[in-house]
């Protein structure tokens, strides 16, 4: 029997709609590139979004085009998240980080028609502009005053949006229609295209709303270190408005002093972020005795938090909240807020549930399989790969059926390429990972990619990149080498060859020379040899 319910599609421009009329004292506090902090309500957002929905018509934007972004957190981004997903277009943000290749691969692939960038990549768009697709439309995201003096063809931000209505008739779209698009490294060859829809959108804010009330709450202010071009801020520019929470967007400004005083004077009371951030916040902390005086919780994902820093967080009277995600994912898969049954634990066995990534949120499904596909038990012990299910979750690749074929099992469940154990109360913990890549503070390197080129040098018989432990990226790159006679080549050698296809950062940390590669039994380069083989490495820089 049906029910009898209405069936409304679910909209990511409701999510400001509603908060410019529920929750009208919350809205953004954005560090400007202009230098200064520009603040607003979610109702001028709206109007700003509608207005920029015009401008955007005006350019020729239509239904399911991609619009990308390079940009900061701020208000302008912001704005343009809900602008391009309302009227019905994709908002595609790039992140400034991948190397010039990556990038010009990624706007031709998603077949961006304009992009919309900060201040702070001008020069950068100044270098990539003569490969950059004929008939893309370059926006710089500042006013008049601050518009940079080029010789490319640049519209400004400002200018396009004045005199624009400020409202828009949002159209209806069918909820499954394509909102957002973010690429994310392959274990090889080109990044792969998450699409996110409105509805996966907006139940993803419901999820994430309801597993971290700490964070997201009416009244709460909220710093989101994560960047904007990461999966969305980790949702929290949705979540945000959905709750009433105000967002404090640091824009470009990183480190732990500005960080702190950023939170110190705005009062923040959540902030989520990966650990090599935290690293410069926490030494802020520690230089100066105290927490951010309403710092109530930090969220820290992206990587595996090490228990110090838990510890620190914790014992400054700070919340931690270990997450687990995915880009694929939209990304919040698992969260470590402790149930209320857990508050008289001491502080060791909290200290040791908290360094697991903790438990699913609502509406997404968790198994670990062995090699044959068999479920394990989730007993804390079993360790196997991690694959994932729900209305979050990816069904493929955009426009990649190779990547999609490769990515679900039989029964459509999502392979995260993590080896992970789960315990009976539900906390996952990330043992190991099988995808071939290296996560440098927060963000991606293909271990194959930086083999591929090294294999190019005419002394290299054979190598293997692994990731080794660094105390403040969290994993480097280090380059194990077969060399093919006595004459051995130099790191700078190497490098040479990466040069223009890896982003510097991306570059192996050092090298090391062997024999020969450690095999598996079918007859591939055993990564995880190698892993135990230099577990202990200690890199030249923490030397
Ligand atoms: P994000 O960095 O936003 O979580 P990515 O798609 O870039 O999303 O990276 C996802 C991968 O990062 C996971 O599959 C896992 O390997 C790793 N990862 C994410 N969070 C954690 C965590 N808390 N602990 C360990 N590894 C993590």
């Amino acid at each position: 029997m049906q029910g009898m319910m209405m069936n409304r599609p679910l909209a990511v421009i409701d999510l400001l709609t509603y908060a410019a009329e529920a929750h009208p004292g919350a809205g953004l506090v954005s560090v400007r590139c202009e230098g200064d902090i520009h603040r607003e309500t979610y109702a001028e957002a709206l109007a700003r979004s509608a207005q920029l929905a015009h401008a955007l018509a005006a350019l020729g934007v239509k239904r399911g085009d991609r619009v990308a972004t390079l940009a900061w957190n701020g208000y302008r981004h912001f704005e343009l998240y809900y602008a391009i997903s309302g009227m019905g277009a994709v908002c595609h943000t790039i992140n400034p980080r991948l190397s010039a290749e990556q990038m010009l691969y990624i706007i031709g692939h998603a077949g961006d028609s304009v992009l919309f960038f900060d201040l702070t990549f001008v020069p950068l768009i100044e270098a990539l502009a003569e490969h950059l697709p004929k008939g893309l439309r370059l926006v710089v995201m500042t006013d008049r005053e601050h518009m940079p003096q080029t010789g490319l063809d640049l519209l400004c931000y400002e200018e396009l949006l004045a005199g624009q209505p400020e409202r828009f008739a949002w159209p209806e779209l069918p909820e499954d229609s394509a909102a957002a698009l973010c690429y994310t490294s392959g274990t090889t060859g080109h990044p792969k295209g998450a699409l996110y829809s409105h509805r996966s959108t907006v139940l993803h804010a419901f999820s994430i709303a309801v597993s971290l009330p700490k964070s997201l709450n009416e009244g709460a202010r909220v710093l989101p270190v994560v960047p904007m071009f990461h999966v969305n801020s980790w949702g929290l520019p949705y979540a945000g408005p959905m709750v009433g929470a105000s967002l404090i967007m640091p824009g470009g400004k990183l480190d732990g002093a500005s960080v702190w005083e950023l939170m110190e004077t705005e009062n923040v009371t959540a902030s989520w972020g990966v650990p090599t951030v935290w690293l410069g916040l926490t030494a802020e902390i520690a230089k100066r005795g105290r927490a951010p005086h309403a710092l109530t919780q930090a969220v820290i994902g992206g990587s595996a938090a090490p228990r110090s820093m838990i510890e620190n967080f914790e014992k400054m009277g700070v919340d931690v909240c270990h997450a687990w995600g995915m880009t694929e994912m939209s990304p919040v898969g698992t969260h470590g807020q402790l149930s209320a049954s857990m508050s008289d634990l001491s502080f060791e066995q909290r200290m040791k549930l908290k360094s697991k990534q903790g438990r699913r949120v609502f509406g997404v499904d968790l198994k670990i399989v062995a090699e044959d596909g068999t479920a394990l038990p989730h007993d804390g012990k079993a360790a196997g790969e991690l694959f994932v299910r729900g209305n979050t979750v990816v069904s493929g690749y955009f426009n990649n059926p190779e990547a999609t074929r490769a990515a679900l099992d039989d029964d459509g469940w999502f392979g995260t390429g993590d080896v992970a154990t789960i315990d009976p109360h539900g906390f996952l913990s990330i043992q190991d990972r099988t995808k071939d890549l290296i996560k440098s503070g927060g963000e991606w390197i293909s271990s194959i990619d930086l083999e591929n080129l090294a294999m190019a040098h005419p002394k290299v018989a054979n190598c293997a990149v692994i990731a080794v432990a660094h105390p403040k990226w969290d994993e480097r790159p280090l380059l194990v080498v077969v060399p093919r006679g006595e004459d051995r080549p130099t790191l700078e050698e190497i490098h040479a060859l990466m040069e223009g296809h890896m982003a510097k950062w991306q570059l192996p940390d050092d090298m090391v020379f062997v024999e020969a590669l450690p095999l598996t039994a079918t007859g591939k380069v055993s990564k995880l040899t190698l892993r135990q083989t230099f577990a202990d490495y200690v890199l030249p820089d923490v030397r």
